[in-house]
């Protein structure tokens, strides 16, 4: 079968689990991994607990373990690259609580790497390679938007002079597919120049922020790629977007310990997490009504979940013992999307 085959037996939305390694594992931490199945089953087991309380299974499209490398994961990513050259809009998630390995998956630890780049410079590489190879029937023109959510305000990532502006949302079919007109729109022709604007977004995001790490875990970030493609001999045009998405951190917050702004991010974080999962569920029921309205994320992603829109969650847990219960939440998270 092929992948878009199977995707319309099994609807548009897929989940990944990727499961991050031990960093400095001690010779007796224990992974609350207890198996990875082939067929995408994952059981987690506490191993503080016995018997069948500490052992959950869940099952999940496919489950990245720890020894999976950054161009495994983008094998089972790459149709959908190709959907978005065909004119489809597409949305790619990382989910997990802060340090579970979002940012890794999404962007890779180090930009001067090859090997190690994330899915958003191999999703561009492809699209560009897309482009090239269709260049005798198809032109396409590719631009990128960069934006931030933090505490339901939409921000630009990509202005030059840093002043992070507040953005409004209009969904407006107008506008071909720009429902943020007034975040930069930058053309780019080559992987290169995408690396050179993450720079300046990734710059742009600790302008104002105490604690750059901080800061990045508790907003929603999104990378946009508009690909507008025209036909040499009909002159009919395509168009297509990606959404490359980094979620702020879901970890959830002890109403007790945390008072003030830190409060205040987390309320903002959790209701715009559960307005994401309520979105994507409703879509998975075929429900007729899907709750777009409850968060700046869920609208500002709206044109590209449902209909003929196809959505790839990561959800990244974290395998020490101490990190069980939000792995078992994440993982709740997924299944409810899945
Ligand atoms: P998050 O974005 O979810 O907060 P990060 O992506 O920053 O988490 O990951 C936390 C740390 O773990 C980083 O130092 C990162 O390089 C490392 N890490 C995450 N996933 C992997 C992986 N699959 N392989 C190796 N190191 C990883
Ligand atoms: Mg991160």
């Amino acid at each position: 079968l092929l992948y878009n085959q199977v995707q319309d037996l099994k609807g548009n939305i897929r989940v990944y689990c990727r499961v991050k390694p031990f960093l400095k594992k001690h010779p007796d931490e224990r992974s609350v991994v207890d198996h990875i199945g082939e067929n995408g089953d994952i059981i987690i087991a506490n191993p503080q607990k016995q018997g069948k309380d500490g052992r959950k299974i869940f099952s999940f499209n496919k489950i990245f373990g720890v020894s999976a490398t950054q161009s495994e994961v983008f094998v089972d990513t790459q149709p959908l690259i190709r959907s978005v050259m065909d004119g489809y809009n597409v949305c790619i998630f990382a989910y997990g609580q802060t340090g579970s390995g979002k940012t890794y998956t999404m962007s890779g630890p180090d930009l001067t790497a090859e090997d190690t780049w994330g899915v958003n410079y191999r999703a561009l590489d492809d699209l560009f390679r897309i482009s090239k190879s269709r260049a005798d029937i198809i032109t396409y023109d590719v631009s990128v938007q960069m934006i931030e959510i933090y505490n339901e305000q939409v921000r630009d990532l990509l202005v030059a002079d840093g002043t992070n502006r507040r953005l409004e949302i209009r969904n407006n079919s107008q506008l071909n597919g720009l429902n943020i007109p007034d975040a930069s729109l930058v053309p780019v022709k080559c992987t290169q120049g995408v690396l050179e604007l993450m720079k300046i977004g990734q710059g742009n995001r600790a302008v104002g922020a105490t604690a750059l790490n901080e800061r990045s875990s508790r907003s929603h970030s999104v990378l946009t790629v508009h690909i507008h493609g025209k036909e040499l001999v009909s002159g009919s045009t395509i168009r297509g977007c990606l959404h490359l998405v980094d979620l702020a951190g879901s970890e959830r917050v002890d109403k007790s310990e945390a008072t003030g702004e830190r409060l205040k991010e987390a309320q903002h974080i959790n209701r715009s997490l559960s307005a994401l999962g309520d979105v994507i569920s409703a879509l998975a029921q075929k429900s007729p009504h899907i709750p777009y309205r409850n968060s700046k994320l869920t609208q500002v992603l709206q044109h590209a979940l449902g209909g003929q829109a196809k959505t790839l969650m990561f959800v990244h847990i974290n395998p020490e013992v101490d990190a069980f219960g939000e792995t078992i939440s994440t993982l709740k998270f997924a299944e409810r999307v899945s």
